[in-house]
């Protein structure tokens, strides 16, 4: 037996801490039962359309729509 993990690819608006703007990228989305929300994470092995720098240390603002 093993678990489906329920995993969808979406977009969103990720916080760039390095240029300390919002922009849009690709995020997974992952169904939390226990806290009855959604965790949305960045995909790693993005890039700022601004700055160009990792997003993997960005954190999700929330979804783009
Ligand atoms: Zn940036």
């Amino acid at each position: 037996m093993s678990a489906t993990v329920l995993e969808v690819k979406s977009f969103g608006k990720v916080y760039c801490t390095l240029c300390t703007r919002t922009v849009d990228a690709e995020v997974t989305v992952q169904p939390n039962m226990v806290y009855r929300k959604a965790n949305l994470r960045v995909i790693a092995g993005q890039k700022c359309p601004r700055c160009s720098s990792s997003l993997d240390a960005a954190f999700v603002v929330g979804p783009s729509n």
